[in-house]
């Protein structure tokens, strides 16, 4: 068996000793006889593994008591629809567009009422982040509304906004759990877990308990009312368990490793190699302005379409795969979450350092 350094956006590498732990619980789960898969979710197993993750998660994010973690299915695109449905009370709210992801949630939300697009950096093909300083807020906005980290352009806010007193709403998928987070800064924090948690199939939303409707919504499915998820506890009906499971393993995982200061800092040295190398290069270029540049997703290019392309054949004949850039803007985009070793990094940087004298 070979593992690859997988550089994959989304769905993405996990810890191999995490894949390591679901393997070996494949069969028994902790001497119940049966896997993970096959429980029932209202089972005093399942119980256990849901809370368990919730309170791992509570521990490593610090999230204070007045917030609630729900587990649900849909992705973060369901989130783009949920968040008016139950957050857009005056009618109004402000976005923030800073890449294909704010600009789905935006262009989402404006069917459900004034959704207002307070900045963009589309002029600047999305490779930096708007002046948050600069931002507009609609007095009778419900909320702000960003993507923090844009996954495809590789830019991530350098500091939040000040959202003058408004609930921030922030589209954390491919920056969850990568750093440490001040979660009272927000009235609601959600993404996607297949980035950087855990496998396709759970969005988490962690809601401050003042935003979430108090009655029933009449006009909104009830699968969509966070009142349902959270008077239910994710268990209105059947959730995504396994991926729930697999979820807490990574929480425990990162609990291991130091938290997520421990994260950061190991994230931040294996950014640095990256953009390091990218600074000196007389061959290929990173793409999104400095200051704004993601510690997650680093896409960069050649400037030359057909070199790109052989780039991303020839890594792959090197064990370095998933490196294309998203479909949208090509080039090559590598994905360095969490559970991406430094020691993948370094082989990146080595191959296109050989890349680049080859082609000198
Ligand atoms: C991948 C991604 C999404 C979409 O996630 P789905 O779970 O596929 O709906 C939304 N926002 C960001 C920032 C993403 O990276």
């Amino acid at each position: 068996m070979a593992r690859v350094y997988n550089f994959s956006a989304g769905p993405a590498v996990l810890p191999e000793e995490v894949l390591q732990q679901a393997a070996a619980e494949m069969l028994d789960y902790q001497g119940c006889g049966m896997s993970v898969m096959e429980m029932s979710h209202r089972s005093k197993e399942f119980k256990g593994i849901i809370e368990t993750a919730e309170a791992d998660l509570r521990e490593l994010m610090g999230i204070p008591e007045n917030y609630r973690v729900l587990f649900l299915q849909g992705g973060a695109s369901q989130q783009f629809a949920a968040i008016p449905l139950n957050l857009m009370t005056t009618g109004v709210a402000d976005y923030v567009v800073s890449g294909s992801w704010s600009k789905k949630a935006w262009k989402e939300a404006k069917r459900f009422g004034d959704a207002r697009c307070i900045a963009s950096s589309e002029d600047g093909n999305f490779s930096y982040v708007p002046d948050v300083d600069a931002l507009e807020i609609s007095d009778d906005a419900s909320y702000v509304y960003i993507c923090q980290n844009e996954t495809i352009y590789g830019t991530r806010y350098p500091k939040l906004p000040d959202t003058k007193g408004k609930p921030l709403v922030a589209d954390v998928s491919s920056c969850f759990l990568s750093e440490p987070v001040e979660v009272e800064r927000y009235g609601l924090i959600y993404g996607g877990v297949q980035k950087n948690v855990g496998p396709a199939g759970v969005v988490i939303v962690i809601v401050r308990d003042d935003l979430v409707p108090e009655e029933d919504l009449p006009t909104v499915p009830t699968m969509l009312q966070y009142k349902t998820q959270v008077d239910n506890g994710s268990l209105y009906n059947t959730p995504p368990c396994y991926g729930i499971y697999i979820c807490g393993l990574v929480f425990k995982w990162l609990k291991a490793q130091g938290g997520l200061k421990a994260m950061k800092l190991r994230n931040e040295e294996k950014a640095a190699l990256l953009y390091d190398f990218l600074d000196q290069s007389k061959l290929f270029k990173a793409t999104a302005r400095a200051e704004d540049r993601s510690i997650m997703n680093v896409p960069f290019i050649t400037g030359d379409a057909d070199l790109d392309a052989q780039f991303v054949a020839e890594a792959k004949e090197a064990g370095i795969v998933n490196i294309k850039g998203h479909r949208s803007v090509g080039g090559m985009r590598a994905s360095i979450y969490n559970a991406m070793p430094k020691a993948g990094v370094e082989a990146l940087v080595a191959f296109m350092d050989k890349f680049e004298k080859a082609h000198a």
